[in-house]
């Protein structure tokens, strides 16, 4: 699936399964689920070029700055809730621990370390190291990447580091299929928010 679609339909999962109550929670239930739906296509530089790579790792850095921004101007609570479940120390480990397995899965092949359970799960520990609250919202958006991934007809090493690659060849990354549910992703997001501030 391409990238819109990954972010929309993380997004629209994360929100639906964990339904947030408060305002903190729902901004970084969409922020860690939008950041965990597109993270596995940072390996796609090995395969094309360094752009995709680059704008995943800038989007993901904007989010983070722009709900600091936010939560600095309308005191949204987020900032204190990450202060009350984490410390300095841990966001240190669990940050460099983030950029290093993210490094090693750049320079990996597109659809290996990064598109599997191992690489899920050790980004996931690293995220729970740094602010733990976060990490179910995105390993929940990571989730569905692998998912989706796993309907197209190029395989993932879904077990890495074996080398086997599995698929269910149902569809095209850029066909129909990511049409419509990217569609339908972005329509779910939409009505999400609107129920969360308006209803
Ligand atoms: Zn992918």
């Amino acid at each position: 699936m391409l990238r819109h679609t990954h972010v929309m339909v993380g997004c629209a999962v994360t929100v639906a399964v964990f339904q947030p109550r408060d305002c903190a929670t729902f901004i970084m239930s969409l922020a860690a689920g939008a950041i965990g739906s597109e993270i596995a296509d940072i390996d796609s530089a090995t395969s094309k070029s360094h752009k995709d790579a680059d704008r995943i790792a800038t989007t993901a850095v904007a989010i983070v700055l722009c709900i600091l921004f936010m939560d600095n101007k309308m005191n949204m609570g987020i900032c204190n809730a990450i202060r009350n479940n984490s410390s300095y120390l841990r966001i240190l480990i669990g940050v460099f621990a983030f950029m290093g397995l993210c490094l090693y899965g750049k320079e990996k092949p597109h659809r290996t370390f990064m598109h599997s359970l191992f690489g899920m799960l050790t980004i996931t520990a690293a995220v729970w190291i740094a602010v733990p609250v976060i990490a179910p919202y995105f390993f929940v958006g990571y989730c569905t990447h692998i998912l989706l991934d796993l309907f197209n007809k190029k395989k993932i090493q879904l077990f890495y580091p074996k080398k086997k690659g599995i698929c269910l060849h149902l569809c095209k990354a850029d066909g129909i299929t990511n049409a419509v549910l990217g569609y339908t992703a972005t329509i779910a997001v939409g009505l999400e928010i609107i129920c969360f501030f308006v209803l």
